[in-house]
């Protein structure tokens, strides 16, 4: 399968600090991908960097046919690239609907808003229980359900999922990470950043391994998930 995304070399960071130095990963299309590593290691700078919110320093960011440089966050989405970030970063006035509206902000087809959210009610049924109350009110589970099911509603061609099982009892985050695999068998291509790395090795076709703002180690999620190194350092054997 092609390319649907190709990050060269990246720097980018804050103020001063560099976080990413050198970065290069690629997320084919079909593929889950998954990235792991430390706390601090540069992950969520990756996703925001390649989503346009944290500005590119140096390298070249290239999504299905685009070169992002300086191409702004929202049209990034109108191109088909979509973010849950992490901790869900829900509308917590608005109500379950309402999040999920504005998650079409950049559509311009309101005929078919009707039946996607028809679409993320069957994909979460908790959701159209809940479509009238305030999004604060949800449990994290439910809230983290929004969170992808907000990003869903722009029809992204690849969902970038930033921790979706932080803080979450274990049969949420298996509920979670089966709707992410159905998406996936559905089409869609996934960049998933997991401090869980187990759950994402076992869904995931490739990764990548993080240290301070490197890529220390990329393979197939099998053959990540069975190195000595990683076992002792991220799955804790
Ligand atoms: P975590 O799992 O803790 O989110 P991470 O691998 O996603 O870790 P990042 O959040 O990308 O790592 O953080 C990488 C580095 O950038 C850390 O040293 C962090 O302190 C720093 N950093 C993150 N966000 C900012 C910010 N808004 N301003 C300044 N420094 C930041």
């Amino acid at each position: 399968m092609p390319d649907l995304l190709r990050v060269e070399a990246i720097r980018s960071g804050y103020g001063p600090i560099d976080v990413l130095d050198d970065l290069s990963l690629t997320v084919a299309e079909g593929e889950i991908v998954a990235m792991i590593g430390a706390n601090g290691a540069g992950k969520t700078t990756t996703l925001m960097t390649i989503a346009g919110i944290v500005k590119l320093r140096a390298g070249r960011i290239g999504f299905d046919g685009h070169d992002l440089a300086n191409v702004p966050a929202h049209k990034i989405v109108r191109l088909g690239m979509s973010q849950s970030p992490e901790g869900r970063k829900i509308f917590p006035r608005l109500t379950v609907l309402e999040n999920l509206e504005m998650g079409a902000f950049t559509r311009a087809d309101k005929p078919s808003i009707r039946d996607d959210l028809e679409k993320m009610f069957n994909l979460f049924p908790i959701l159209r229980e809940r479509q009238a109350q305030a999004g604060g009110l949800l449990s994290g589970g439910q809230q983290q359900m929004l969170a992808i099911a907000r990003a869903l509603m722009s029809r992204p061609k690849l969902l970038l999922l930033d921790e979706p099982s932080l803080g979450l009892a274990p049969q949420i985050v298996v509920q979670i990470f089966d709707v992410i695999r159905d998406l996936n068998q559905a089409g869609m291509s996934v960049l998933l950043v997991e401090q869980n790395a187990r759950m994402a090795l076992r869904i995931a076709h490739r990764a990548y391994v993080l240290e301070t703002g490197r890529v220390t180690f990329t393979d197939r999620a099998s053959v990540v998930a069975a190195d000595p190194r990683i076992r002792a350092a991220y799955l804790g054997e």
